[in-house]
């Protein structure tokens, strides 16, 4: 494994901006209901001889922040280079950030293995970060023990990838390992270098090797390449015994399943995922702009014509992201269309626009094209030059250079949730009823502006992707649906406890309102609908046939054989669904 990243001991220690707090200066804090024990003194000294400075006493970045941090604060990469960092502050009625009493920085499996045997033996809580862009706080706990994965930043780019213990006869597959700390932005960077591309998610800060994975996890180009569990080949993992093992079809198959969208931190620490590679695509196109309606009537007809439009031309594995459904009756496009001849690429939209651009007085059509060679996706410089304004680089001083994010993400940093759901929605109801389905879209929209995922509904997924995808623990709603729909609300740099920025309570509370209206009037349409894991409601009701239908019994099967004491255990995930 090569190192890549630029982490050193010492560094991590600056870092956290203080001396290593010694045992003495631990504060035992009282036994929680939901946390187990904590381990007294001697306990924690020793993991810290054996740890050799790798064992922190973390806090939240934001505790006491200076305006100095406050701008640290609106940067994604900084915020996951603190122990304690966190892309979401909290959740309205639901969760708030909470540093844990400790953290191990790890820099190996077998520093994850020594947490997870610390905490085992003392009945502590643990929770697992890495990138730390969870939504639902499954990232952090009070009374706990934090295994920080951000160290590990190792890639390893395979010409031929064998999984341990396949049958003679296994042909090789080209494939990347990357351990826990990796960020997707990484993975691309290298796996364009070697002219290969992996399917992992869109926004470059989230983790390769955690979340998303365990999760399911979708990209822009997922209908042509399946979800990010599917190209999962092998994971390293410390399981609940505290063991490190090679997990893949051929061993242990099963818990390779949880692992491939069984959801987040439920069944084993990941050390680090081999994943599937595919030749480089060529050309990428990028649809944005959209459609003003001049009036109700005229937004109501529009969103019709997009409905029935959508399966015969855009759910196929060319086309991926979004369309928007705005309040203001305006329709928004941020679509990619991979390896289309260009032309093709405007007159599939215009097949869509052409009726509406006839009629200027009720309807304002303006799509905008870009396209490039698709291996300039992760290039900040391309996007300055061709788009600008889609993309922020990372300023601080001795960041990688080229290292960004995009513009459209900057809405999530330092998000406070007031609300989040998402549902699935069937294609076939578009086919079938698409009228009816349009009366929902619009009568939603009255609410509040949701987005329509198309790369996040699989039924328009390439044949050999759903066969991959057909081995994961993901929801088969999923290859059903035509899109996620999702509908969020947040108040921004708001930190509970930081006094100035907190939260608005009464606000979050309207705002809220308005999110779970759109989707209770989708629900009407769509009652058994599932949801994504990942990105889901805090207060999901039947949590555990809404994220995984009928997975769920030999998903808790699974869970009863690797964890019978629950160690890893995270809201709404396999192990707590009836706590
Ligand atoms: C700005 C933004 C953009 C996003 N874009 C997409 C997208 O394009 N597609 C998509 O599908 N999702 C997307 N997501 C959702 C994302 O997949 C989830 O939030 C995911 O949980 C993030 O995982 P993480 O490892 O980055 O975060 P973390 O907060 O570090 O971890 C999330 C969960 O995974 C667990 N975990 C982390 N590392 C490990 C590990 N090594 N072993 C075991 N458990 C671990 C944590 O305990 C926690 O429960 C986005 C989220 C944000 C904030």
């Amino acid at each position: 494994m090569t190192r890549q990243g630029r982490w050193t001991r010492r560094a991590l220690l600056q870092l956290v901006g203080t001396t290593l707090a010694t045992a003495s200066a631990v504060r035992i804090l009282p036994r929680a209901a939901h946390a187990g024990s904590q381990p007294g003194r001697g306990a924690w000294a020793a993991l810290e001889q054996q740890l050799q400075g790798r064992l922190l006493t973390p806090q939240l970045p934001w505790r006491n922040a200076t305006a100095a941090v406050l701008k640290k604060l609106r940067n994604p990469f900084w915020i996951q280079e603190q122990p304690e960092g966190l892309q979401s502050t909290g959740w309205l009625g639901g969760w708030t950030a909470v540093a844990s009493t400790r953290a191990i920085a790890a820099e190996s499996a077998a520093d994850l293995a020594a947490g997870v045997r610390f905490a085992r033996q003392h009945r502590l809580r643990l929770v697992v970060k890495g990138a730390g862009h969870d939504y639902l706080g499954r990232n952090c706990a009070p009374d706990s023990l934090l295994l920080w994965t951000q160290p590990m930043q190792g890639i390893r780019v395979h010409e031929a990838f064998m999984p341990q213990g396949a049958p003679a006869g296994t042909a090789p597959l080209q494939a990347i390992t990357v351990q826990a700390g990796v960020r997707w932005l990484d993975v691309y960077a290298a796996a364009t270098a070697a002219g290969r591309y992996v399917q992992g998610g869109g926004c470059t800060s989230v983790g390769a090797c955690g979340g998303f994975i365990l999760g399911s996890g979708f990209g822009s180009f997922s209908k042509r390449y399946g979800s990010g569990a599917a190209g999962l080949l092998e994971a390293e993992v410390v399981t609940a015994d505290g063991q490190i093992r090679r997990v893949n079809s051929h061993q242990d198959p099963d818990l390779f399943f949880a692992l491939r969208g069984g959801g987040a931190c439920s069944f084993a620490v990941l050390s680090s995922i081999t994943l599937l590679s595919h030749p480089i695509p060529t050309r990428l196109g990028l649809v944005t702009g959209g459609v003003q309606a001049s009036d109700d009537a005229a937004y109501r007809e529009l969103i019709e014509a997009v409905l029935r439009f959508y399966p015969s031309h855009l759910d196929n594995p060319h086309w991926g992201e979004q369309i928007q459904f705005n309040p203001d009756n305006r329709l928004g496009f941020l679509l990619t269309a991979l390896d289309l001849p260009d032309a093709q690429v405007r007159s599939s939209l215009e097949t869509l626009l052409a009726p509406f651009r006839a009629q200027p007085d009720r309807f304002r059509v303006a799509p905008e094209f870009t396209f490039m060679p698709f291996a300039d996706i992760w290039n900040a410089e391309a996007w300055e030059r061709m788009k600008p304004g889609m993309v922020t680089r990372d300023d601080q001083p001795g960041a990688p250079q080229g290292r960004f994010w995009w513009d459209g993400n900057q809405g999530e940093v330092g998000a406070f949730w007031n609300s989040y759901d998402s549902l699935w929605i069937p294609t076939q109801a578009l086919k079938q009823r698409p009228d009816q389905v349009a009366d929902a879209f619009f009568n939603a929209s009255r609410h509040r502006g949701f987005t329509f995922q198309i790369n996040k509904g699989l039924s328009g997924e390439a044949t050999e992707a759903r066969q991959r995808d057909l081995d994961t623990a993901l929801h088969p709603d999923c290859y059903e649906a035509a899109a996620l729909v999702i509908c969020a609300s947040a108040q921004q740099y708001r930190y509970p406890g930081l006094a100035g920025h907190e939260p608005d309570i009464a606000q979050g509370r309207r705002d809220a309102n308005q999110v779970q209206q759109v989707l209770a009037t989708l629900r009407q349409l769509f009652p058994e609908a599932g949801t994504y894991s990942n990105e889901t409601d805090f207060f999901l009701k039947q949590a555990g046939p809404a994220q995984w239908g009928p997975h769920l019994k030999r998903l808790q099967a699974i869970k009863r054989r690797v964890d019978p004491s629950n160690l890893f255990r995270v809201h709404n995930g396999i192990g707590t669904l009836n706590s």
